[in-house]
C-alpha cells in the first residue's frame, strides 16, 4: 500500500519569523497527536531551508524540501540552486513540474527529466507534479496530457529509481483558484495514472507509488477527498501557510 503524505507547498511566502513561527506551531500541534504511519513534507523557501530542517529535527514524521532545483550538478548558473546543495543542508525532498514552473519559467519535460535525474542522484525524494490545463479538460484530452507527461518526463527512471518518486496530480484550472476537482474527477484521474504506471512498470510498483492530490485542498474538504481509494494525501498550497488548517488537514488523513 502507497504511504499517506500530507505536503505543504509555501511557495513564495513568510518571512523568516512567519516561516518559523508556523513550524514551531505545526510542530507544536502534532507533538500530542498520535499520528501512526504519518508523513507530512514542509516546502519552505530556499532561504529557510537549512533553518526549518535544524527545527524539524525532533520530529521523524516531518520532512523537508525544496520547491525546485536546478537541471544541473553545478556551474555558471546564477541564482541557481542544485540539489546536492539542498541535500547539503538535509532537506530530502524536491517539489519538480509544479504548474507555476512549467508556465511562469517555461520549464520543459526535458528540463524536468534532467531535474528527477539530479534530484535521485542526489537522494532527494522527487514530488512530481502532473495536471492539465482547463482547456485541455474541456477538449476531453486531459487523459492524454497526463499520459504523456508522465511518459515523457518521469518513465525514462529504471523500475528502482522510480519507486523512488511521488506523484502528485494537479489539475492546473484548482492550483489557487478555489475550485476543487469533484471526489469524481479526481478518483477517475488517480486511478489512472495507478494504472499507467502499472502499465509501464508493474501491479506492485503502482501500488505502491503515493499519488497526492493538489488544487483548492483545505480542511474543509480534505476528508471526502482523501477517503479516495486512489488518493493518498495531498499537496497543498494556500492552506498550508495556516498551521491550525494545516494541521486539521493532515488529520483528515484516513
Ligand atoms: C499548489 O501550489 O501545489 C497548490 C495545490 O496550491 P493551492 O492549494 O493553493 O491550490
Amino acid at each position: 500500500m502507497a504511504r499517506k503524505i500530507v505536503a505543504g507547498n509555501w511557495k513564495m511566502n513568510l518571512n523568516r519569523d512567519e516561516a518559523f513561527a508556523l513550524v514551531s506551531e505545526i510542530t507544536g500541534m502534532l507533538k500530542d497527536e498520535e499520528i501512526r504511519d504519518l508523513k507530512v513534507i514542509l516546502f519552505p523557501s530556499f532561504i529557510h531551508l537549512g533553518a526549518i530542517v535544524q527545527l524539524c529535527n525532533g520530529d521523524s514524521r516531518i520532512h523537508v524540501g525544496a520547491q525546485n532545483c536546478n537541471d544541473h550538478a553545478a556551474g555558471a548558473y546564477t541564482g541557481e540552486i542544485a540539489a546536492s546543495m539542498i541535500q547539503s543542508y538535509g532537506a530530502n525532498h524536491v517539489l519538480i513540474g509544479h504548474s507555476e514552473r512549467r508556465s511562469y519559467f517555461n520549464e520543459s519535460g526535458d528540463k524536468l527529466s534532467q531535474k528527477i535525474n539530479m534530484a535521485i542522484q542526489y537522494s532527494l525524494t522527487p514530488v512530481f507534479c502532473i495536471g492539465e490545463l482547463l482547456e485541455e479538460r474541456n477538449s476531453a484530452i486531459h487523459f492524454k496530457i497526463i499520459e504523456q507527461q508522465l511518459t515523457n518526463e518521469i518513465f525514462h527512471l529504471s523500475p528502482d529509481d522510480f519507486k523512488k518518486c511521488i506523484i502528485a496530480y494537479e489539475p492546473v484550472w484548482a492550483i489557487g483558484t478555489g475550485l476543487t476537482a469533484s471526489p469524481e474527477q479526481a478518483q477517475e484521474m488517480h486511478a489512472f495514472i495507478r494504472a499507467t504506471i502499472s502499465t509501464k512498470y508493474s501491479k506492485e510498483i503502482a501500488e505502491q507509488t503515493s499519488i497526492l492530490y493538489g488544487g483548492s485542498c483545505n480542511d474543509q474538504n480534505a476528508k471526502q477527498i482523501f477517503a479516495l481509494p486512489d488518493v493518498d494525501g495531498g499537496l497543498i498550497g494556500g492552506a498550508s501557510l495556516k498551521s491550525r488548517s494545516f494541521v486539521n488537514i493532515i488529520k483528515s488523513l484516513p
